[in-house]
């Protein structure tokens, strides 16, 4: 029978089943052409190296929530997947293959290496499709894209011969970060900072025809070799007399100028500064505007090159530590200084980067920049949470050419041809793509120089910065530069969800390529998604960012594997309140592997005491045939329980909605949590209990009418945050037969009739009557089967009224033998007493605990108290252990002696009653 539920929740089971069933029936396939309002979304596509982490799981898990939602709502909706071909990255990978191998792709040449690559990418890459695939997120598979097939290839060079055209894509000599090991110029933002302790060497430069030194100070002595002039400020009085004459480069016996420039900072070192411009940024600057020599020292991989003499083929760190050596030796260092200082490291390797003088291509940023900062000002483009506008903005303003060339292989190559006669640059005629070899490539190679004619073309062997197509995403992967039926459809997107760690690397070049490129006469046709929300990331239980090297990582695939994919989508969903990180503990995991449990279990008590009814002759069609729904709630006997619970309904249905419009998730994730756990399992099905079997038949079945419909309704509801949970069970109910899956049922919206403030009024007196009774028994330790008398005063009358009509339930979930309703004030007498605003209750205890005996078991009690508290306090004073125990101890501590302190005082109030 379909509806036999297993004892145990296996979510390993049942998640692997139904995200088979999703993907093979292509379950979220869009349709262009389908009804009602649209909503579309791209997935930040992870690169083909990777395997999912927790952070992807955090933004799946929102965005396959919001996905659901709006499916279920109606929506014609688009969750597009895909990959990125991760140039570095993958290039990085591949190359330590090859290295075990004994090989370097040099070696190989490009042709074989990307096969090398290709190949890698069948086998290796895609696992993380796998891993999608298991976690069950609804995107439409169908449609899946990867950075370098053949239409996004196409789009990658419509935009670079667009933008080429337009002269905003320029090619030059310049400093860029450049990685020694990787051998490739790094953008800006591939180049990470780390504050290092260095060393500052003050250096003597002879005057040439004098006795005159000038000491320059430099942290970097192995660049000196190509130093083309010294600098000073002009109004420095130190050295006025210098400038003009020439030194002596050290160890070179080079002659160089002294120079003055306004940009010389007269507080560093001792105010004079070597200049040397093919290896430092602002030295390049300078060297622009006196027109001096560019004299590069070092090779692509970090060795001294030709130019550096006796030093040449020394790696660059061997060559400083002689230099340094040759330059004491010669009584030209005058002294060295520690020196904190910022390093540059490559963001895929870790090496340390060197500035380097090199001809890359740029794109020019400030003219795209301007409509992005146009839509973020206008509110064209939202941007949640609210604090990260403002470091959008301020990137925006300020930003600085991008360099998009990058040394690699392994990527979209540039489709410009160098003549061989007259050094002319000829683009492609056209942004076609052919395939050759299983690849794309572009096909409109150009036959002849566009200046002199000639036939000696060689294509450019630069790849583009592997952002460069992302940047195109929402365009490239809807068939962009093609009007296609699904871009007009689908672009602009609804959303862009991403961790704020890439708002610049990806979003903010999203922005303005789009902008740019995009069909549209206005901003509003041509953003690429109207609103940005920047989730938040996933912390360890102390607060601390995940590493490999702290060895604090989560793996999601593991934790799923031990408590379900639903039980840590839900932890990582009601942790996510915005603007904070998470800090993510097993703990919370597996208490919300408990609350699927909980439901699992609601759900099989439930269809054992079908049967019940079954037995008696009513078919599971007069229960639950899917129009009931909306005839819901059914009036019988006892018409409360079912008046409140489907009121409770009408309210969280309108506090999910709110949420989810406005990316509360945590909100949206506690009110159901709450819901489901509170209101349904613990109230409404134990209220229920003796009446699903009752003898009278009518009430029987309007009783299983109204908790089939809410049942059915709220697992509706919490489908978005725990799709497995609820697909498994809601195919249980009997109003779904044949039903193909709960994703495509309208999501709930709230039902104006259902409103009924009086049941709800009811219900919480009724709640608070039943808790205080259970609260005292606790505290008495009463044996939970032992049943005790209690008294209830209330002035109100329909308080009375309400708790005499209600007698049962209180009796039966309070655990009570007999209930005294008065009207006036509790007569004195022996027991416990909790009062409300409404009423006051006493709990007889004498019949069922010994006040004795408690008195005594409380005394033994406070004494244990009293010592405890002491020795923390003791503790807490002591200077040595606060200084020395980890902060979180000392505050665990404190916390520990505040909460024994109540529990002190409540047991004195306690005795205080009993005596
Ligand atoms: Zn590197
Ligand atoms: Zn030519």
């Amino acid at each position: 029978m379909a509806r036999e539920i297993p004892k145990a929740y296996e979510p390993q089971e049942i998640e692997r089943r139904w995200a088979q069933v999703w993907f093979d029936e292509e379950l979220y396939r869009a349709d262009a052409r389908g009804q009602g309002e649209m909503f579309s979304i791209v997935l930040p596509p992870p690169n083909v190296t990777g395997s999912i982490h927790i952070g992807h799981m955090l933004e799946h898990t929102q965005i396959d929530i919001l996905v659901r939602w709006r499916r279920m709502s109606g929506f014609k909706t688009l969750w597009l997947p895909g990959m990125d071909h991760a140039g570095i990255a993958t290039q990085v990978v591949v190359e330590r293959e090859l290295t075990k191998e004994g090989l370097k792709r040099e070696q190989m040449g490009r042709e074989e290496f990307e096969r090398r690559v290709w190949q890698w990418k069948a086998e290796s890459g895609g696992r993380i499709k796998k891993q999608m695939i298991r976690l069950g997120v609804s995107c439409d598979w169908t449609r899946e894209r990867f950075t370098l097939d053949p239409p996004l290839y196409r789009a990658v060079m419509e935009a670079f011969l667009r933008l080429y055209r337009e002269g905003l894509i320029y090619r030059g000599r310049y400093m860029v970060n450049w990685c020694p090991r990787c051998q490739t110029a790094l953008s800006d933002l591939e180049t990470v900072h780390e504050q290092r302790e260095g060393k500052l060497w003050f250096i003597r430069y002879p005057i040439a025809g004098s006795n005159e030194m000038i000491t320059v100070a430099t942290t970097r002595p192995e660049t000196m070799l190509g130093d083309t002039a010294v600098a000073v400020h002009p109004e420095d009085e130190r050295y006025r007399n210098l400038i003009g004459k020439m030194a002596v480069l050290p160890l070179t016996n080079r002659q160089i100028p002294v120079i003055a420039d306004e940009s010389v900072d007269r507080e560093f070192g001792t105010g004079a500064v070597k200049v040397t411009p093919a290896h430092d940024p602002n030295d390049f600057a300078m060297g622009q505007r006196h027109k001096l020599a560019e004299i590069d020292v070092m090779t692509p991989d970090g060795h001294m090159s030709a130019a550096a003499g006796a030093y040449a083929g020394m790696g660059r760190f061997a060559a400083r530590e002689k230099i340094v050596e040759d330059l004491k030796a010669q009584g030209l260092l005058e002294r060295v200084t520690n020196h904190a200082m910022s390093v540059g490291i490559c963001d895929r390797c870790k090496t340390i980067i060197e500035p380097r003088l090199s001809v890359q291509w740029f794109c020019k940023m400030k003219p795209l920049a301007a409509p992005g900062i146009q839509a973020v000002q206008d509110s064209l483009l939202s941007v949640v949470p609210e604090n990260q506008k403002k470091i959008f903005l301020d990137w925006l303003t300020n930003i600085r050419d991008w360099c998009i060339s990058r040394q690699l292989w392994w990527g979209h190559r540039i489709p410009i041809w160098h003549c061989g006669d007259c050094g002319a640059m000829t683009p492609a005629r056209d942004s076609r793509v052919e395939v050759a070899n299983g690849r794309a490539q572009i096909a409109s190679v150009p036959e002849k120089c566009a200046k002199c004619g000639s036939g000696k073309l060689t294509q450019d062997p630069d790849v583009l910065d592997t952002w460069f197509s992302s940047g195109l995403w929402p365009l490239s992967t809807l068939g962009w530069p093609d009007e296609t039926e699904d871009l007009r459809t689908f672009y602009p997107t609804s959303l862009l969800i991403s961790g704020y760690d890439i708002l610049f690397f990806w979003d903010a070049r999203m922005v303005m390529m789009g902008l740019h490129l995009a069909p549209g006469a206005t901003i509003e046709e041509r953003i690429p998604f109207r609103e940005l929300y920047l989730h938040a990331i996933v912390r360890d239980p102390h607060g601390m960012k995940m590493s490999k090297t702290r060895g604090n990582v989560v793996d999601p695939l593991e934790i799923i594997e031990k408590y379900g994919t639903d039980a840590l989508r839900f932890a990582l969903t009601v942790m996510a309140a915005p603007g904070t990180d998470i800090a993510l503990s097993e703990e919370h995991i597996l208490s919300y592997r408990a609350f699927a449990n909980k439901i699992w279990n609601a759900a099989r008590f439930l269809f054992f005491n079908l049967e019940k009814i079954e037995a008696a002759g009513v078919t599971l069609e007069e229960l639950a045939a899917p129009e009931i729904r909306a005839k819901a709630p059914y009036a019988t006997r006892d018409g409360l329980p079912h008046q409140w619970i489907f009121s409770r309904l009408a309210a969280v249905t309108e506090q999910i909605n709110d949420a989810l419009e406005s990316f509360r998730f945590h909100e949206a994730a506690h009110v159901i949590y709450h819901f489901f756990w509170g209101d349904f399992c613990d109230w409404y099905i134990e209220w229920l209990k003796p009446n699903l079997a009752s003898q009278n038949r009518e009430d029987a079945i309007a009783t299983w009418r109204n908790l089939f419909a809410a049942f059915e309704y709220a697992l509706r509801l919490l489908h978005p945050f725990m799709p497995f949970l609820t697909e498994e069970l809601w195919h249980k109910l009997p109003q779904t037969a044949g039903a193909k899956s709960i994703s495509l049922q309208g999501f709930p919206v709230s039902h104006g009739s259902w409103v009924n403030p009086d049941a709800e009024r009811s219900v919480t007196v009724l709640q608070e009557l039943i808790i205080a009774a259970r609260n005292i028994r606790a505290e008495l330790k009463v044996d939970n089967k032992k049943k005790v008398g209690a008294e209830l005063a209330s002035k109100e009358a329909d308080v009375r009224g309400l708790v005499e009509a209600n007698l049962d339930v209180i009796l039966r979930l309070g655990t009570l033998s007999a209930l005294k309703v008065t009207s006036g004030k509790l007569e004195a007498g022996d027991g416990v007493v909790r009062s409300t605003s409404q009423f006051d209750l006493r709990i007889q205890f004498g019949e069922a605990a010994d006040p004795k005996a408690e008195t005594a078991k409380l005394k033994k009690e406070k004494e244990r108290l009293e010592k405890d508290v002491a020795s923390k306090q003791q503790r807490l004073a002591d200077d040595t252990f606060r200084s020395r125990a980890p902060a979180e101890i000392v505050r665990g501590l404190e916390a520990t002696l505040a909460e024994r302190r109540i529990e002190y005082q409540k047991i004195v109030e306690r005795l205080a009653q009993l005596e």
